[in-house]
């Protein structure tokens, strides 16, 4: 059986690094918010290329309140795509905001520069930020959307809860935006033993908000400043993601050699392989492919011992939560609803070794030719 995804294969490969981490914590006596997460704020903000970070609960807290600290109030719009993890948009009606839902460019599954300016257009001055998102590892169009929020006053905010590393133009995704904001989940590429995130920001003022709404508002202990939350990364994650943020640049590279491995065992397989975008660093979150016939595709794999999963099959905006409920950009969101019918994640982890690359694109082929047969 070839797993889409294997943490214990992640942590395995850390053992030594992250059992070391976890009895020094243990035996520290400070638990929450103390050295560890300290250290790891300043050692992932210089990985990233930027002055702060800020420790946070999860990359969907991460999101909320880096909204909240660019000034984003109840009521005002913010832009974003319907074809990402629904945190991005429970992020923005955590802060009382409303969603502004735009489309995608169906050869990088990221924001669609024309279907945001349409959105922009329709809302003049109602819309107080845009998120794009660095959907499985590679960067939107920044250079086309941070135009656009620039022109109508709106912030920007990175989702770069996938995108770990990754970089545009020479800098990592992170540096751009206003906030930036990651998720430390288990699966992500730099990921914890439980639940953490991180918001990034060159913005001194705004880390500073960040930290006083991340714990109560409390500047001082124990008097609140403004109405906060109680949103803190915990000593054992930041002291488990230090053990392993060393290894990030190495592992991901190991996921682009894994890419390359399936692009060359699948050329001409009659799947559409990953696009990548020029001038940017792909750092493979997840390797998705897109097949018209993807459900029997699937099962076939399923039934040869391939794992896989879909990110996503259902478009935020068709789900029932959200459905006739969220604002959509003028034109609908055509290439994000054929997207979530299409796409298909292949295995991808760091161990992820090479004879399972092999077996993968195998099998795949030998799918391809019965279906033409
Ligand atoms: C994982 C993820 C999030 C949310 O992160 P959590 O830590 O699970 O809250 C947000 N956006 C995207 C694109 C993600 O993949």
């Amino acid at each position: 059986m070839i797993a889409q995804c294997d943490l214990a294969a992640g942590y395995l490969a850390h053992r030594d690094a992250i059992d070391a981490a976890v009895r020094r914590v243990l035996e520290s006596g400070w638990y929450i918010l103390g050295q560890e997460v300290a250290a790891f704020e300043s050692e992932f903000a210089a990985y990233i290329g930027v002055a702060h970070g800020v420790g946070v609960g999860n990359g969907t807290d991460a999101l909320a309140l880096a909204l909240r600290a660019v000034g984003v109030a109840p009521g005002d719009l913010v832009a974003t795509v319907s074809h990402t993890a629904v945190a991005t948009v429970a992020a923005i009606e955590m802060v009382g905001a409303r969603p502004l839902l735009v489309d995608i460019e169906p050869e990088t599954f990221t924001m669609d520069p024309a279907s945001l300016e349409r959105a922009l257009r329709e809302a003049p001055g109602r819309v107080a930020a845009v998120v794009p998102v660095h959907l499985y590892g590679q960067a939107a169009d920044l250079a086309a959307i941070t135009g656009l929020a620039g022109q109508h006053g709106a912030a920007l905010v990175e989702d770069c809860a996938q995108a770990h590393g990754a970089m545009l133009d020479g800098r990592r995704l992170g540096t751009f935006g206003d906030a930036a904001c990651f998720s430390l989940y288990p699966t992500k590429n730099l990921g914890a033993l439980g639940d953490g995130g991180i918001v990034v920001t060159k913005d001194e003022a705004l880390a500073a908000k960040l930290r006083e709404l991340r714990e109560y508002g409390w500047r001082e202990r124990y008097v609140s400043h403004v109405a906060g939350v109680n949103s803190r990364l915990d000593e054992l994650q930041a002291a488990i993601l230090r053990a392993k943020l060393p290894a990030l640049d190495r592992e991901n590279a190991r996921r682009a050699e894994i890419a390359a491995g399936y692009d060359a065992g699948l050329a001409g397989s009659g799947l559409a392989l990953p696009v990548r975008r020029p001038g940017a660093s792909h750092v493979f979150h997840q390797y998705v492919v897109r097949a018209p016939a993807r459900d029997a595709l699937r099962e076939r794999l399923r039934a040869a011992g391939i794992g896989t999963n879909i990110h996503y099959p259902v478009p935020v905006h068709l789900q029932p939560a959200y459905r006739g409920r969220v604002l959509l950009a003028p034109g609908g969101l055509p290439a994000s609803e054929a997207a979530a019918r299409e796409v298909l994640s292949l295995p991808m982890y760091p161990q992820l070794d090479d004879d399972a690359v092999r077996r993968v694109t195998a099998v795949l082929r030998e799918i391809g030719a019965a279906r033409e047969a």
